[in-house]
């Protein structure tokens, strides 16, 4: 025990003292850390370096000379390290080339003389493409109403390997004539990272479904096109997670990426899925990439569609997703949650009252 004190508040001017070169020393670590982001890949290196930890521990349990056990240095030094860990986290996060940086605009891509980012816009057409006369169909009635986007399953991510799984390139081929003969542009899914050349010969516009969101691989392909990617949230991913997806695309060199809201799974049961609303203004705070929001797959019925349209425009969503069937009751995939094209209509039509705050009666 020092002698030198003379008194209680002596000793503890350098205790505080002694508090305040810690705190200095900490904050010290905490930059470094932080500094040594920029020598990591954003996507594949992760921040927390699990043998680098151990080697640092080590040589602290070596250092040590007491008054306090090995375990208790251990511990002190992990609780610094997770708390460094975490703000390390945090930066990365806003470093992102995703990210919205201050004073970042809202993204507005340019598709076959169509913007998406900048009015609302429709995305609608079947679950599935099932034929041309089908597709036709719907593509007609939706051209005469304005819809630009022209959606359209090829390739299905059914959860029965044994359902319908899609016309594949002879869908592609319908989607591009059916678009091309109206003059709209093309969306649909790839789900494997071995069809992303092909399926960019015939679509504008290239959907990740939900259930490939974590497809790192098929997400990297895409990053190495020249056409926008609908990226739609896995429906158990974080935001964050989400952000990341988006990422592998972006750094691949691709930025035109679109988010997509499209629900997530709870214990809620009335709806296929539970659309979380509030993911579109985080997502356009957090990014500058169009937020939209599929409503079909996250209500999985057509009764409560126009107010969730009403909702995420409400939100600020740069666009809605709609399926729309020329008969729902023999669609050969999501036949519950499919609009007749006349339903779309009306739908459409009745999303100006709801806007301006005229709800319609029931
Ligand atoms: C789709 O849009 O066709 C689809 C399968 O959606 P999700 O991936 O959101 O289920
Ligand atoms: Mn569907």
């Amino acid at each position: 025990m020092p002698l030198k004190y003379r008194s209680l508040p002596e000793l503890r001017r350098d205790i505080d003292t002694c508090n305040l070169e810690l705190l200095s020393l900490v904050i010290k670590r905490a930059k470094l850390a932080i500094s040594a982001l920029q020598f990591k890949d954003k996507v594949t290196d992760d921040v927390f370096d699990p043998e680098r930890q151990l080697e640092m521990l080590a040589t602290l349990v070596k250092a040590n000379q007491g008054p306090f056990s090995d375990d208790t240095i251990v511990s002190i030094f992990r609780g610094i390290f997770q708390h460094i860990l975490d703000l390390m986290s945090q930066e990365r996060k806003t470093t992102l080339k995703v990210h919205r940086k201050q004073g970042d605009p809202d993204q507005i891509y340019e598709i076959n003389g169509h913007k998406i980012g900048d009015q609302p816009i429709y995305i609608a057409g079947p679950c599935a493409i099932e034929s041309e006369e089908q597709l036709d169909n719907v593509a007609k009635v939706l051209r005469q109403h304005g819809v630009i986007f022209l959606r359209g399953g090829a390739f299905k991510p059914r959860s029965s390997p044994y359902a319908f799984q899609g016309m594949g390139e002879r869908g592609l081929k319908v989607l591009r004539d059916v678009a091309h003969r109206y003059g709209m542009v093309s969306v649909t899914e790839v789900m494997d990272p071995r069809s992303v050349e092909m399926v960019a010969i015939y679509a504008d516009v290239l959907q990740v479904g939900t259930r490939n969101m974590y497809n790192y691989p098929l997400l990297r392909e895409l990053g190495k096109i020249d056409k926008p990617v609908l990226l739609k949230r896995g429906f158990s991913a974080t935001l964050d997670e989400f952000l990341f997806a988006a990422e592998y695309i972006v750094a691949g060199g691709n930025y035109q990426v679109i988010l997509c809201e499209r629900g997530i799974r709870t214990f809620t049961k009335e709806t296929r899925y539970t659309l979380d609303i509030s993911s579109v203004p985080l997502l356009r705070k957090m990014t500058g990439c169009p937020v939209i929001v599929d409503v079909s797959h996250a209500a999985g019925r057509t009764d409560i569609l126009e107010p969730l349209v009403a909702a995420a425009f409400a939100v600020g969503a740069k666009g809605v997703m709609l399926e729309v069937h020329p008969c729902p009751p023999v669609a050969r995939s999501d036949a519950d949650q499919q609009l007749t094209p006349e339903e779309f209509v009306k739908l459409k039509d009745n999303i100006h009252s709801y806007i301006m705050g005229n709800l319609p009666s029931d």
